[in-house]
């Protein structure tokens, strides 16, 4: 009796499961098409408390899938579904890789979307890095291969950044999310081109700690944030900028008693 109820029970939730990712997945323009890996989120609660990070890596988060993109859709992303309290953390680069940030973000539980520089030194010397990223359950998404300003150059040098960028990824995920940001941000029409037929969506931000300023603080940083925190938010940062990890310290906390939810960029664009 015992044995059956909780069968029944089991089987309800898969369902129940099942049909969240059906209409996750299947839903609107946002950037969240049909799946090729897929499964229901399971959350760690991200609470301030957090507790102290674990030893080595968390039991993977199950992913919500890799999502297709839609042409249909609009290909510039500057923020996410309005209609929730959840904000990206979007972190970018990789040349300098402050650990302090993963094990930071590890702690409470929080997966995010990371834009990496293919070569340079970066994803295709640190394979080791991509993995821990991606078995964080974090989206692995390319910042190009060269990480120079696109708008400098013709459509078909982009490509093949984009592509490369996205191939050394691949070799160590086996994933290639539909997502790119630029190098600085910058795009032009021949960039947009050159994302739809790479099958990516060109995606930007509408809140940063502003790390990339040498003369910023953790404080200013913190409040550059928190003073327009808002739902939908693609927070920008980097591995290597000026204080992130003291900033995202006081950011998470603080975003979190507000009652925002951090998630993926996939999970930010669901409708
Ligand atoms: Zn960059």
């Amino acid at each position: 009796m015992v044995f059956r109820a909780r069968r029944g029970t089991l089987t309800a939730l898969s369902a129940a499961l099942a049909l969240a990712a059906a209409v996750f997945l299947f839903g609107g323009c946002s950037g969240s098409g049909k799946a090729v890996v897929g499964g229901g989120a399971v959350e760690k609660p991200q609470s301030p408390e957090g507790a102290a990070a674990e030893e080595g890596d968390p039991p993977a988060p199950a992913p919500v899938g890799v999502p297709a993109f839609d042409p249909g859709c609009e290909t510039v992303i500057k923020t996410g579904n309005t209609g929730r309290r959840e904000v990206a953390l979007t972190i970018d680069d990789g040349w300098n890789r402050d650990d302090r940030i993963l094990d930071l973000l590890q702690s409470y539980g929080i997966r995010c979307t990371v834009f990496v520089v293919g070569g340079r030194g970066v994803a295709e010397a640190n394979p080791g890095w991509v993995a821990r990223m991606d078995r964080m359950g974090f989206e692995v998404c390319t910042h190009t291969y060269d990480h120079y300003k696109l708008t400098d150059h013709p459509y078909d040098y982009v490509v093949e950044d984009i592509r490369k960028g996205q191939e050394v990824i691949a070799a160590v995920t086996g994933k290639t999310y539909p997502y790119m940001r630029p190098s600085g941000g910058s795009y032009n029409d021949t960039v947009i081109r050159a994302c739809r037929d790479c099958s990516c969506y060109l995606v930007l931000w509408s809140n940063s700690l502003g790390d990339t300023d040498a003369g910023t603080t953790a404080e200013r940083g913190a409040s550059a944030v928190l003073s327009n925190l808002k739902n939908g938010d693609i927070i920008l940062c980097h591995f290597g900028g000026h204080h992130t990890y003291e900033t995202l310290k006081r950011v998470i906390p603080e975003a979190l008693a507000r009652g925002f939810r951090f998630v993926t960029l996939t999970e930010l664009l669901a409708p």
